[in-house]
């Protein structure tokens, strides 16, 4: 059976840039960019990249935003799968395609750049095999005719060039993310067709670290999830760390994968809650509908009693 690379590579159309040749971390392949070559910035100039949780944090942190303004400010929202999974991809100059971080000497965010532009011109993606748990990075070359780096004469694997690019770091840190990502993605319709309630949380814990930080600390999530100060305390100073525990809670909430201890009086008070929230609308709900019957029988009754005065009338006039 064809894994996931040999399907998408079968339905790639002939005049695509992505070549159709699988590599490993030991492939070595022909590619490198630097401010000589004839075509620098020119891949910046039509962008389409899409934003990792990562990706966020560093470029927040770049800018010292709140992950709030920096997503409303530099950031488009699309949707990753026909359940309206939440996804950002990287805003535009007013009218063009032009990555909005591109300026007059080249990217203005080098240091912080998102992982698809450190892979560029390497595409990678995680492919799991029919029957298997693990995930599998692949990666492939991206070969588009402005692209003069595939002239340049240096050769490299594929390991040495993520390591030059520093995208290792960006890997594992988006490595659980990517692996929900996925796994929501494949999984049948129980897992597959999400409530609004956890796209919520799958925005908030994928995208805004601030908003995250302050629900750990909040009485709520307290009285559920079994954590010291200490714990906490830790969390709320370091964001890398935070946003690795945010992909552990997302597991816990989106597939039962329990990771985090919890209370069990605060889990129960909580569905008790629950509960009470639910009847108190269920009675709510009886409660209109009651309503709106005794409206309806009111209004045919109304309309009986008009009805039969209609014809009650002419017949006592005809009588008189
Ligand atoms: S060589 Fe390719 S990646 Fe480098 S600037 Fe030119 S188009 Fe962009
Ligand atoms: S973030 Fe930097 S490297 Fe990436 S597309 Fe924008 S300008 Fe180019």
């Amino acid at each position: 059976m064809k894994d996931e690379f040999e399907q998408i590579r079968d339905e790639i159309p002939y005049s695509s840039p992505v070549k159709p040749v699988q590599l490993n971390l030991d492939s070595v392949f022909q590619f490198d960019c630097h401010p000589g070559v004839s075509c620098f910035n020119e891949c910046c100039r039509s962008i389409d990249i899409q934003l990792t949780p990562y990706d966020i944090v560093r470029l927040k942190r770049h800018f010292d935003m709140d992950a709030r303004d920096f997503v409303a400010r530099y950031t488009v929202p699309f949707e990753m799968d026909h359940h309206g999974m939440p996804g950002l991809k990287l805003a535009t100059k007013p009218g063009t395609t032009e990555c909005v971080f591109l300026g007059e000497e080249g990217c203005t965010v080098y240091a912080d750049r998102p992982s698809a532009c450190r892979y560029y011109a390497l595409g990678t993606m995680g492919v799991r095999k029919v029957g298997e748990a693990k995930v599998e990075d692949i990666y492939f070359v991206v070969q588009e005719p402005h692209c003069k780096g595939h002239e340049e004469p240096v050769r490299r694997t594929v390991a040495e060039y993520r390591r030059d690019q520093g995208v290792d770091l960006y890997d594992e840190m988006n490595r659980q993310w990517r692996d929900i990502v996925i796994k929501k993605r494949t999984s049948g319709p129980t897992i597959g067709a999400p409530s609004q309630r956890s796209m919520q949380l799958f925005d908030m814990c994928s995208y805004d670290m601030d908003s995250f930080r302050e629900f750990i600390q909040s009485d709520g999530f307290r009285s559920v999830f079994d954590l010291s100060d200490a714990e906490i305390q830790a969390l709320v100073e370091d964001e890398d760390a935070l946003l690795q525990f945010a992909f552990r809670f997302l597991k816990q909430v989106l597939f039962g994968e329990f990771s985090i201890p919890r209370r069990e009086a605060g889990v129960q008070a909580r569905i008790q809650a629950r509960k009470t929230i639910w009847n108190q609308r269920k009675e709510e709900m009886r409660r209109r509908y009651r309503e709106e019957m005794e409206r309806l029988q009111y209004e045919d009754e109304q309309q009986f009693s008009a009805e039969k005065r209609s014809t009650e009338q002419p017949q006592a006039q005809r009588k008189a």
